[in-house]
């Protein structure tokens, strides 16, 4: 099994147009994944984690993007509510 770590985040507006949502992840090797390859990587057994300005996090899936009424599905987190570099929607664009 692989560890992959993740330095950046991808983001699309959702389908309303009302925010925006992680659609995929960056590496550190510079690969982008979308978030439905992170979390088959996931359930396979792979572990993916965030490091970023010295945080580190575990990524979870989750079944959707967490905002109401976006059904955008699979979805991935780390600590949602954090203001930090633990949180996968505050890393770097990439
Ligand atoms: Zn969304």
């Amino acid at each position: 099994m692989a560890t992959y770590t993740v330095t950046g985040v991808r983001k699309e507006p959702s389908a309303d147009r009302s925010h925006e949502h992680i659609e995929g992840v960056c590496t550190s090797t510079g690969t982008h994944y979308t978030r439905t390859q992170v979390v088959a990587s996931i359930d396979a057994g792979n572990t993916w984690k965030t490091s970023a300005d010295g945080y580190e996090a575990t990524i979870e899936p989750i079944k959707y993007c967490p905002k109401p009424n976006c059904y955008a599905t699979p979805y991935i987190k780390t600590k949602p509510d954090s203001t930090k570099k633990d949180n996968l929607e505050n890393l770097d664009l990439c």
